[in-house]
Parts: C-alpha cells; sequence; structure tokens
C-alpha cells in the first residue's frame, strides 16, 4: 500500500511510515510518518471519518 504525504507529496509504503514513526512513546501507534518531512497522517480514510463523528458528536452535547 503506498501512500501520499498530503504535506509534501512524497510517496512512501506503510512500511517506511510506520519505521519512521519507531521512536513514538506508543507502541500501537496508528499514524503514518512521512520519512521526509516528517507529517504524520492516519492511513485509513474511514478512521479519519470515525474521529469526525466523535468530534461532531462531541460538539452538539
Ligand atoms: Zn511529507
Amino acid at each position: 500500500m503506498m501512500i501520499k504525504c498530503s504535506f509534501c507529496g512524497m510517496q512512501f509504503t506503510e512500511e517506511q511510515g510506520h519505521s519512521a514513526c519507531g521512536s513514538c512513546p506508543l507502541s500501537n501507534c496508528k499514524l503514518i510518518k512521512c520519512p521526509n518531512c516528517g507529517y504524520e497522517s492516519i492511513p485509513e480514510p474511514a478512521s479519519l471519518s470515525f474521529f469526525k463523528n466523535l468530534f461532531s458528536k462531541k460538539k452538539k452535547t
């Protein structure tokens, strides 16, 4: 699975993104880190909408 950094536009593999985030204190960190600029992104668009729903629910209540 190839990931394109939305910040600098560099394309890298999911594996490369995980190893770039190797120093992360969270062992089960799901974020993908760009090896070029260090920009962190969430690999699946589905999880992004999950967080969006979570925040919109919190705002209303
Ligand atoms: Zn980047």
